[in-house]
C-alpha cells in the first residue's frame, strides 16, 4: 500500500522545498497519523517529532477539542468573507483574543491564510502607512539575509535567502538585506574572529545603519526580522544586538516588523519572541502556532501608530484575502488559544521545560562532531563541525542532511539547514520525551560520525 502510494507521489505530487529528482527509489516517507509528540508512518516506525511538523503543532497532536471547534463551525457556518462590511463570531472572538495576548498597543489584527500572506500584507501595509504620513519616498523595507518570510513573490523578497532570489527571477524593488546576527557562523568561521558575540552584535546592528545612511536617511520605511531566525539556523542573536537595533531604528523613525510566526505562541516561553526580546513591533505577522498547525490561518497584529493612521485616513485598503479570517480556522485557532492558555503551556515552557531543555541538550555540546549547541525555549541547534579539522565538513559530503536522514531512521525528525541541526518540538513534550530526544540525537550524531570520520 505505501509503495503504490509512493509511485503515485512520485509520478504526480510536487513537494515544497525537495529536490524531487532526488528522491530516487527510496520515495517519501508517508505519514499516516499521530498523537501527542509522535509521528507514525505507513511502514509502521513511531518518531519523535522533533519539529513539531514545521515548527507549528505546538498543542502536540491528537487534541479532540479542536477537532470539535472544527466541525461544530463547519456545521454552522462553514464559510463566509469579512468583505462585505460582514463578520462572523469566530474572526471577531479571535481577534479580540490575540489583541489581549499581544503587547498593550497593538490592537488590530488583519487575517490572512498563512504566514506568506501576511507578510505580503505587511509590505503593502508599511508603504501604505507612509504615503498616508506624506512621505512617499520613504519605501525601502531592509531585511536580513538568511531571514525566511514566505515564498510568494514578496514574502521571498523580504526573506534573505539567495537560493530562493535567484530562482525566484527580480524581487520586489525596493528590499534589500543586512547581515545576521549569526555568531557562530560569522565569528568562528567568518571575519570577526577577534571580536566577542556582544561586539558582533553591536556591529550587526550598525549595518542597518550603515545600509539606512547608504539608502539615504528619508528613503526607509521599514526593517523586517524575526526574534531568533528560525528557518536560517535557530539563530539567537547575542544580548547587544535587539537593543542596538531598536536604538537605530527610533533615530531614524523607522517602523519595526517582527515576524512571529514561529517564535509566536510559546516557542520562546513567551506568548511572543517580542516579549521575551522587549521589542515593541509595530507590526507583527504571526501563523503557524495560532492554530497550532491543525488548519491554515495567519495575520498581521498591528500597532496603534499604524492602525489609526489606517483606519483615520486611509479609505478602503484593497488587500485582501478569500480565506482572511476563515470561520472555521478562526474557530480552531481560538480554541487552541484557549487551551494553551487554560493549561499554561507557555509558563511551563518559560519556567520548566525550556530551562530543562537548554541543560539537556548543552550536554551534546561534548560530541565530537559538534562544535556548538544551543537552544531558547523549545527551540534548539546544533552546528557540526569536523572533528579533525574543527572546521565545517567539506559542503560536498552534505553531513547535514546525512545526520537528518540517520536521525529520521532512528525515530527522531530533526532538521537540517546546511550543517546545522535544528529541533522545535511541540511545547507540550514532557521531560521524559526531551531525554529521549536527545538521547536519540546523540545516537544520530554517533552514526553520523562513524559515517563522515574515518
Ligand atoms: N515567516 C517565518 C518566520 C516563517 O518561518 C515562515 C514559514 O516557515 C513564514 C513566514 C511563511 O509562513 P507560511 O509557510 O505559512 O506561508
Amino acid at each position: 500500500m505505501s509503495h503504490s502510494l509512493q509511485a503515485l507521489d512520485r509520478a504526480h505530487h510536487l513537494h515544497p522545498f525537495t529536490d524531487f529528482k532526488a528522491l530516487g527509489e527510496e520515495g517519501s516517507r508517508i505519514i499516516e497519523r499521530a498523537e501527542g509528540v509522535y509521528i507514525h508512518d505507513a511502514e509502521g516506525n513511531r518518531l519523535l517529532d522533533g519539529m513539531a511538523g514545521l515548527w507549528c503543532v505546538n498543542l502536540g497532536y491528537g487534541r479532540v477539542e479542536l477537532v470539535t471547534a472544527a466541525t461544530e463551525q463547519m456545521r454552522r457556518l462553514p464559510y463566509y468573507n469579512n468583505f462585505f462590511k460582514t463578520t462572523h463570531p469566530p474572526a471577531v472572538r479571535l481577534a479580540e483574543k490575540l489583541c489581549a495576548l499581544a503587547p498593550a498597543h497593538l490592537n488590530h489584527v488583519f487575517f490572512t491564510g498563512s504566514g506568506s500572506e501576511a507578510n505580503d500584507t505587511v509590505l503593502r501595509m508599511v508603504r501604505r502607512y507612509w504615503t498616508l504620513k506624506g512621505k512617499p519616498e520613504k519605501h525601502w523595507v531592509i531585511g536580513r539575509e538568511n531571514g525566511y518570510h514566505g515564498s510568494t513573490v514578496a514574502g521571498m523578497s523580504l526573506g534573505g535567502m539567495a537560493p530562493m532570489h535567484d530562482q525566484g527571477g527580480p524581487c520586489v524593488p525596493g528590499i534589500t538585506h543586512v547581515r545576521q546576527p549569526y555568531w557562530f557562523g560569522e565569528g568562528r568561521f567568518g571575519d570577526v574572529r577577534d571580536q566577542d558575540p556582544e561586539a558582533f552584535g553591536r556591529q550587526c546592528a550598525a549595518a542597518i545603519e550603515e545600509k539606512i545612511l547608504e539608502l539615504g536617511e528619508e528613503t526607509v520605511a521599514a526593517f523586517i526580522a524575526e526574534p531568533v531566525q528560525g528557518a536560517g539556523g535557530a539563530i539567537m542573536p547575542p544580548a547587544s544586538y535587539w537593543p542596538a537595533v531598536k536604538e537605530v531604528l527610533s533615530r531614524y523613525d523607522i517602523l519595526l516588523v517582527v515576524d512571529e510566526v514561529i517564535c509566536g505562541f510559546g516557542r520562546l516561553g513567551e506568548w511572543f519572541g517580542s516579549v521575551h526580546y522587549d521589542l515593541a513591533p509595530d507590526l507583527m505577522p504571526i501563523a503557524k502556532g495560532l492554530s497550532s498547525g491543525y488548519l491554515p490561518i495567519g495575520g498581521v497584529l498591528v500597532g496603534d501608530r499604524v492602525a489609526d493612521t489606517l483606519i483615520q485616513e486611509g479609505g478602503e485598503f484593497f488587500h485582501g484575502f478569500t480565506y482572511s479570517g476563515h470561520p472555521v480556522c478562526a474557530a480552531v485557532a481560538l480554541k487552541n488559544l484557549e487551551l494553551m492558555e487554560a493549561e499554561g503551556v507557555v509558563e511551563r515552557v518559560r519556567d520548566e521545560l525550556g530551562p530543562y531543555l537548554a541543560r539537556r541538550w548543552a550536554t551534546l555540546a561534548d560530541h565530537p562532531l559538534v562544535g556548538e549547541a544551543r537552544s531558547l525555549g523549545l527551540m534548539g541547534a546544533l552546528e557540526l563541525i569536523d572533528p579533525a579539522s574543527g572546521e565545517r565538513f567539506d559542503k560536498a559530503l552534505a553531513a547535514g542532511n546525512l545526520c537528518r536522514d540517520i536521525s529520521f531512521r532512528r525515530g527522531l525528525v530533526m532538521r537540517s539547514v546546511g550543517d546545522t541541526m535544528i529541533i522545535a518540538p511541540p511545547l507540550v513534550i514532557t521531560r521524559e520525551q526531551i531525554d529521549d530526544l536527545v538521547t536519540l540525537a546523540r545516537e544520530a550524531l554517533d552514526e553520523t560520525a562513524r559515517c563522515l570520520v574515518p
